[in-house]
């Protein structure tokens, strides 16, 4: 059983207090303060710490730390993976408008909208402001193309009702790139492609999406098998 101090005895509560806050409390049968019970509140806490408050998207730091594992996947499995950029067009006229807290009703619908786009292994996370990024591993071109216009459309047509008679409707610009198939990449790099397509998007008028042309790797089994299966290269460091 850990021993507890009157210092981490301290630094508990306050854990405990932050997941009460967050509406998250650790409800397991187990004593408090036994191991399964501490296992149960760093889980909690995990979970907390991986997710945007406003919105409950994954947060910047659980990002990055899905596409190191995405880029990990694609250099090792090679599956084509695709990272969308998305921000809201015009988002600051809604504060402007209709006040923060408007604004921030806008941002959870959003969210809201995006997460049912995309299937249960994607990855849709709060990046910034009113942008959000999304990472679809094992996602042929074809499918990049249909998630993004389900996506455009999905937002353009949800109303938000932010006050008594008052609704707002907002669009989404969207820019996408693919990781290239069975080389490392780097996650900022991948990023920066995507944020291209979107610098694209807005500058071609808003409300649309654009992905990067897909380089089409043909790797044989045979060249797979000798980058990846065989001893050949495993000297050299
Ligand atoms: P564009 O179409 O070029 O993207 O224009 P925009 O107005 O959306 O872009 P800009 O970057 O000028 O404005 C983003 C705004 O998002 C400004 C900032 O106040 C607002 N914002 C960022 N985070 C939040 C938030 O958490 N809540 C609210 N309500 N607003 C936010
Ligand atoms: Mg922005
Ligand atoms: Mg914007």
């Amino acid at each position: 059983m850990p021993t507890v101090d009157s210092l981490g005895d301290l630094q508990l509560q306050t854990a405990l207090q932050l997941l009460k806050q967050a509406g998250r409390e650790v409800v397991i049968d187990a004593a408090p303060g036994s191991t399964p019970w501490l296992q149960a509140v760093v889980d909690a806490l995990c979970e907390l710490s991986s997710r945007d408050a406003l919105t409950g998207l994954a947060n910047r730091r659980q990002f990055e730390l899905i596409i190191a594992r995405e880029i990990d996947r694609v250099a090792r499995a090679g599956e084509p993976a695709l990272v969308l950029m998305a921000d809201i067009d015009h988002f600051k006229v809604v504060n402007d408008t209709h006040g923060h807290p408007a604004g921030d009703q806008v941002l959870k619908a959003v969210a809201a909208a995006l997460q049912d786009c995309v299937r249960p292994m994607d990855t849709v996370a709060r990046y910034g402001g009113e942008e959000f990024a999304i990472i679809l591993p094992n996602c042929p071109p074809a499918f990049g193309q249909t998630v993004c216009e389900r996506i455009r459309a999905k937002v353009e047509r949800r109303v938000v009702n932010v006050a008594p008679g008052t609704d707002v409707q907002v669009t989404i610009s969207i820019g996408g790139a693919y990781a290239p198939q069975w080389v490392r990449s780097s996650a900022t790099l991948w990023v920066e492609r995507a944020d291209r397509q979107l610098y694209r998007a807005k500058t071609e008028g808003r409300n649309r999406a654009c992905l990067e042309q897909a380089a089409v790797y043909q790797v044989s089994a045979e060249e797979k098998g000798m980058l990846f299966g065989t001893s050949q290269f495993q000297d050299i460091e």
